[in-house]
């Protein structure tokens, strides 16, 4: 097996797809090299394989021939040799996996240098100071990056030796440098237990080595668990003959975009230094000059650099980053890649570039360069800068970013808010009876709960940032404060959150705002294109507003309306309460009218917004223990002070309701059947609402799902219901009405598929069913046997860490389990009705991993909170992009 290969090698593929072999560093080095015919430093690249050989079995037997061959051949090129005393080659080692990883080894330069071969070097250049900072220079690299030598006790010596002389860097005398360097090797030494390496051979290998190792780097590794990158791809490792832009004022280094990272601007933009090396810019020591003064400064490489500059990016067909180094007034390219940028600048660029003659991307292209992170980087306000020190980590539960003072009651905050201050909600988890002051914050901060909690759900529904399951805090919600570790912050403290990244900082981060971009618009009237009759995009909302905003973002339709959170309010609470724990029948027919009256009005307002355009409506589906009065505060109070009359019924009621395990209790159209009421009594007010909107000329589409089913009995006895209710609610003649406005309403009736028996026998279902919506959340619990709302929190982290999960399945849709009964259901269910409407509602609706195996399922919709809309639009698209792309090769296989 072949383990090395020169920049130049003739490999049979372009060597820029060989990421996989050659890394991206390396892939890249090599197409400028073999393809472009660019200045290059010669160099040659240690292949993933022999990453992967010594992650396996250690360092390759075959290695050490091949690094001879190669390094023997660089030398020839370069006509001087690796340590020579009289005319050194010097090389850098860069790491470089498929995808660009922080956290790894990154470079060291000027390897070679020893004792004997810097004089060589101040020797060939007549510049002995220059011989010995580049010497000092790699003596601190070396025993930073691969000996692991603290970098303070490296810094230290060079720090005080310019306090000592009063000297800048460049001021440093040749002797003042040769003794640095004697005083830096001792460093080394004693951290070490050994001598600074002399032998260039060595320092070689020790480098490849640690760049090797770095590989499975803590950051590294937690880095690729956060990317999903997997863990066996291995790095490569280049090594490139030294050009120098700290020999003279005629040299100089550089780092250079073909267009603004930042904004998508269109001319190159960049930084440079004159006389310096590639770390100066980096590590911003001295002031970096903009690109564009080079052209002041030498005309002549800053043409020749503009024009490998549309040379790249005609060849990448993409904006590339590049870093460059002038050598005694000649220019070598030592990097290039296609480069990171902002969301906006990608969704800029992404347009720019369809109309851009030299690279002329179709509109499937422009749709396959943008991503869901982009389009949220855009339309949520984020940290301005991620400099501050972050508290605490959690669950990035609701993306965008907030600041404000700290509350750690619904109350509170409510109260705090009404007084016009920003908030930021924090509690250990949240229920119903918070919704209040969840809406009065500008973020909501958990300690615990997952991705599909009721904080995390709920502040997704309503665009507002959370974090949740930030398992370091310690709430004391009676002293109002928190603690993480010995900080404590109180009620009134300003914190910021970043439900993006699911970080908690103390103190105010300034924020940015988000404005959408006018390329989103085109980009999304593209991916509707694409994905249009394939995959449609609808909605979670539960009022008018939210059904508005959802159709401003692109919705088609409603895809799940949660008639329970229509009682999160503190004036509706009470209604459900007496709905749920009527002990008489005219209790419950009094509280169910109550129940009625407040949803037609809700409804009115989806219908309306959601004019022309499907809506499914569900069933209740109350947990119950979200809605009724907390057992253990009603004791205590019994305890302290004794109840009032109303709280002892309470209490009673709430003690008989109360159960184990309350999210398989009486759920969904459990509910339903121990109430047989309650569904009729929302179809009634589903329809009067729709009645209402048909007669003021508007077409409504209603859907009416039931939650939960298990059988087809079930199902069916559901649907008598609602085809009762339907007859019941039809305006007849005689009550004034008009028939012609009920023929013309659509209504269907159809289920929730959120049990794995329901997916097993959704063949029986389908007979009674006009479509199917899968419930993944619960889907997920009920497969996994997961409590959604505990093990996030708890012993996600570890399962992940560990490897016993390779995503969070409350997040990406478990494919192999939960979408294997989703491809079971959608199989028998279409068998026993030909054509049947299926679609996910799921919170695994919004997610782009998720959508990707809804497409492949054959599902008709997905639908997500009114937010992630247009994240799902551009999910969708990808989606039957990727499938047609798959269907195009087995065909021309
Ligand atoms: C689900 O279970 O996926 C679902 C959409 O219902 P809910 O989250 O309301 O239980
Ligand atoms: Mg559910």
């Amino acid at each position: 097996m072949s383990y090395v290969y020169d920049f130049d090698h003739a490999h049979p593929r372009a060597p820029m797809e060989l990421k996989d072999l050659l890394g991206g560093k390396g892939a890249n080095l090599a197409e400028m090299t073999s393809v472009l015919g660019l200045p290059v430093p010669h160099g040659f690249t240690i292949s993933t394989d022999a990453c992967r050989g010594y992650m396996s079995t250690g360092w390759p037997a075959e290695l050490d021939t091949e690094l001879a061959e190669h390094l023997t051949r660089l030398e020839e090129r370069m006509g001087r040799r690796l340590g020579d005393p009289d005319d050194p080659l010097l090389v850098s080692v860069r790491s470089g996996a498929k995808f660009s990883m922080p956290g790894m080894m990154d470079t060291v330069l000027n390897l070679g240098l020893n004792d004997r071969s810097v004089e060589g070097l101040a020797k060939q250049t007549s510049d002995e100071r220059f011989a010995f900072d580049s010497y000092r220079r790699f003596v601190q690299m070396y025993g930073r990056i691969v000996l692991g030598v603290p970098g303070d006790e490296l810094d230290g010596p060079l720090e005080a030796l310019k306090e000592r002389t009063g000297a800048s860097d460049a001021e440093l005398p040749a002797a003042a440098l040769q003794g640095l360097v004697e005083e830096l090797k001792s460093v080394v030494e004693r951290a070490t237990g050994s001598p600074f390496p002399q032998e260039p051979v060595d320092q070689l290998r020790g480098a490849i080595e640690a760049v090797f190792a770095s590989w499975n780097g803590a950051r590294a590794v937690a880095y690729r668990l956060r990317e999903h990158i997997p863990n066996d791809l291995g790095t490569a490792v280049n090594v490139q003959a030294m050009v120098f832009g700290n020999r003279d004022e005629k040299s100089g280094t550089g780092v250079g975009f073909t267009r603004d990272p930042a904004t998508g601007a269109k001319g190159a933009y960049g930084d440079f230094l004159i006389n310096a090396q590639g770390e100066d810019v980096v590590a911003g020591i001295r002031n970096t000059e903009p690109l564009s003064a080079l052209g002041s400064r030498f005309p002549s490489i800053y043409e020749e650099l503009m024009e490998i500059f549309s040379r790249l990016e005609a060849h990448y067909r993409d904006m590339c980053d590049t870093e460059f180094t002038i050598e005694q007034g000649k220019l070598w390219m030592l990097q290039t890649r296609v480069g990171k940028r902002t969301g906006r600048a990608a969704l800029r660029m992404a347009v720019d570039m369809v109309d851009d003659p030299a690279i002329a991307l179709t509109h499937a292209e422009a749709l396959q360069r943008t991503t869901a992170d982009h389009i949220e980087a855009v339309l949520h306000p984020q940290f301005a800068d991620n400099s501050s020190p972050v508290l605490a980590k959690g669950l990035a539960a609701s993306p965008g970013a907030a600041v404000g003072t700290v509350c750690f009651t619904a109350d509170d905050a409510a109260a705090a808010a009404a007084n016009g201050e920003h908030v930021i909600l924090v509690r250990n988890e949240t229920s119903p009876e918070d919704v209040h002051g969840m809406l009065a914050a500008e973020g909501i901060l958990t300690a615990r709960g997952g991705l599909v909690s009721h904080a995390a759900v709920v502040a997704r529904g309503w665009g507002k940032p959370a974090v949740v399951g930030a398992e370091a805090l310690r709430i004391s919600a009676s002293d109002k404060l928190f603690r993480v570790g010995d900080t404590v912050v109180r009620e009134g403290d300003v914190i910021s959150i970043d439900g993006s990244e699911g970080t908690v900082v103390v103190g105010a981060v300034p924020l940015i705002a988000a404005e959408a971009p006018p390329e989103l618009t085109k980009l999304l009237s593209w991916a509707d294109e694409v994905r249009s009759g394939r995959l449609g995009v609808r909605a979670n909302a539960d009022t008018g507003d939210d059904a508005a905003n959802a159709r401003h973002l692109g919705a088609e339709g409603i895809g799940l309306c949660r008639t329970e959170h229509m009682f999160f309010g503190d004036d509706r609470l009470p209604i459900m309460r007496r709905m749920i724990l009527a002990s008489t029948a005219d209790e419950e027919t009094a509280a169910l009218e109550e129940l009625r009256a407040a949803q037609k009005a809700d409804f009115l307002g989806i219908l309306e917004a959601m004019d022309g355009l499907p809506v499914i409506v569900r069933g209740l589906d109350p947990p119950l223990h979200e809605f009724l009065p907390d057992v253990e505060s009603l004791l205590v109070k019994q305890a302290k002070e004794g109840l009032t009359d109303d709280e002892k019924k309470l209490l009673e009621a709430a003690m008989s309701w109360r159960e184990a395990n309350p999210m398989i209790g009486v759920r969904g159209v459990r509910l339903g059947v121990l109430k047989p009421g309650l569904y009729a009594m929302q179809v009634r007010a589903l329809m009067e609402a729709a009645y209402e909107r048909a007669e003021a000329g508007g077409h409504p589409i209603v859907e009416i799902m039931i939650p939960l089913t298990v059988s087809r009995e079930e199902m069916a006895l559901a649907r008598s219901w609602v085809v009762q209710a339907l007859q019941d609610a039809a305006p007849s003649k005689d009550k004034g009405g008009d028939n012609k406005t009920a023929e013309r309403i659509e209504v269907a009736i159809g289920t929730m598929i959120e049990t794995p028996r329901a997916a097993l026998l959704a063949d029986q279902i389908a007979e009674v069913a006009d479509f199917f919506s899968f419930g993944t959340n619960d889907l997920t619990q009920m497969t996994f046997g997961f409590s959604r709302d505990d093990v996030e929190g708890r012993m996600m982290s570890a399962y992940l860490s560990q490897g016993l999960l390779s995503a969070n399945p409350f997040e990406n849709v478990d494919v192999a389990g939960v979408g294997e009964l989703v491809r079971i259901a959608v199989e028998r269910g279409r068998a026993a009705r030909p054509g049947l409407k299926i679609g996910v509602c799921g919170e695994h609706g919004g997610d782009p991993f998720s959508i990707d195996f809804f497409a492949r399922a054959g599902l008709d919709y997905v639908s997500c909170s009114p937010f992630r809309v247009p994240v799902a639009r551009l999910a969708a698209a990808h989606a039957v992009l990727a499938i047609d792309a798959e269907k195009a090769k087995q065909a021309s296989a």
